[in-house]
């Protein structure tokens, strides 16, 4: 079985071709600056292997439907051709926010839609671009059957005590405000994957997950389940991210309007693009920030001290959530890569039972490890993330 795994953004799409007999990588593509000047589409064919072969192609790329057609005949057609159009058994796309409504990956049916198009308010700047992605897949594979796989459905299992916003409650029956989380399949995939490789059983551990790349969330799994999660009605709850803000005091919007005159457009668009690591310290990627903080920048020392005292507090009050701590699981391209953040996230939890190997932790790798020491109570892992596999295997075992 071959399935076509697409994740459409506002001006990208990223796609990956998985053969599901072994769940290799076919083809990875990119592409990018959708409906600018010039667009790019990158493709690799057996990325990582021998047989990779790199194309690059630049050209206005008007729209997302364009943009699909030339990836799906770079692997389709052409000298570089991995398989023809009809042995795509499946469509699997990635959809930011299900609302309550969608909590299962599901099969795109035409009654669907008016429901679907009723979750592009709960996530206005990503839902739109991934149904669309699903709405040109069907136009180019028609009878393939799409499948739509959300970022929020692994968090449906989260209690109403932890879900609730304390507001008048005809807010949330009226206008669904409440918890949502995000990343679901990320923490789904990466608490799978601790489950498999402590050899126990997922449903008995409780698990920590830490999502930390660009945007960052965690998650309280308790016996397999999510508990709770650090975003809420939208993705800018919770941690400290590039340039979003995570938590802050609601009423700093007031205060904004009041002392500079911004209006609500004005302030979110702060708390999103202006805020997070970026606000503390002008730079949004943690490879400069260390860059930075060696050269004595306080202020991007400052961004990693915020960044990393957040997750801590969030590791703390997820330790209560749970109540016993099985693992703990570092992922995405900061969790991943960075072993300052992590062991700086760690640090001043060993009287609780966490503590890192410095030398694992600072030994580079791309494979899933464990980076606790042995007489550490919790296992604290780091385990790449591939959301793309989830949701290729979601789609498979939904279609069989
Ligand atoms: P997203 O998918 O949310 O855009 P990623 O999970 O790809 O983000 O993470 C991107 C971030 O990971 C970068 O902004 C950077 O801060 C961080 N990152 C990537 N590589 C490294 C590294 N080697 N060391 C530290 N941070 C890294």
């Amino acid at each position: 079985m071959k399935v076509l795994v697409i994740n459409s953004g506002s001006s990208s799409i990223k796609y990956q071709l998985i053969d599901m007999s072994d769940e290799s990588v076919m083809v990875s593509g990119l592409v990018e600056r959708i409906g600018e000047e010039v667009g790019s589409l990158t493709s690799k064919t057996f990325p990582g292997t021998d047989r990779e072969v790199k194309t690059e192609i630049e050209r206005p790329i008007p729209t997302h439907g364009v943009g699909l057609e030339m990836s799906i005949d770079l692997i389709c057609k052409g000298e570089n051709a991995v398989c023809a159009m009809d042995e795509i058994d499946v469509v699997g796309h990635r959809v930011v926010a299900g609302g309550e409504k969608f909590n299962v990956p599901v099969v795109i049916t035409d009654d669907m839609w008016p429901d679907l198009t009723e979750t592009e308010r709960l996530a206005p700047l990503h839902n739109p671009a991934n149904l669309g992605g699903a709405k040109d897949a069907i136009k180019l594979f028609p009878g393939v059957p799409q499948v739509l796989v959300f970022d929020t459905a692994f968090h449906q299992t989260i209690p109403p005590h932890a879900f609730m916003y304390a507001l008048p409650y005809e807010y949330y029956e009226e206008d669904h405000i409440r918890r949502y989380g995000a990343h679901g399949t990320s923490h789904k995939y990466v608490a799978n994957e601790c489950a498999r490789l402590m050899g126990k059983p997922l449903e008995e551990m409780n698990i920590i997950t830490i999502h930390m790349g660009n945007g960052a969330s965690m998650s309280a799994v308790k016996n397999g389940l999510c508990a709770d999660t650090s975003m809420g009605l939208t993705p800018l709850e919770g941690l400290v991210m590039g340039t979003r803000s995570g938590d802050v005091d609601p009423a700093v919007h007031n205060y904004l309007a009041v002392n500079r005159g911004l209006d609500i457009a004005a302030i979110d668009n702060i708390l999103h693009k202006e805020s997070g690591l970026k606000g503390l310290c002008g730079m949004n990627d943690m490879r400069d920030i260390h860059a930075a903080v060696e050269k004595g920048d306080e202020r991007a020392k400052l961004a990693l001290d915020v960044q990393t005292y957040r997750t801590r507090k969030y590791i703390g009050s997820y330790m209560a959530v749970l109540g016993r701590v099985d693992a703990v699981v570092f992922t995405a391209g900061i969790g991943e890569n960075d072993d300052i953040v992590r062991a700086k996230t760690i640090e001043g939890l060993e009287p609780f039972g966490m503590k890192i190997d410095p030398e694992v932790n600072g030994t580079r790798s791309k494979e899933a490890r464990k980076i606790s020491t042995a007489d550490s109570a919790v296992a604290i892992w780091v385990i790449p993330t591939n959301e793309e596999l989830a949701i290729a295997r979601e789609a498979m075992a939904l279609v069989k």
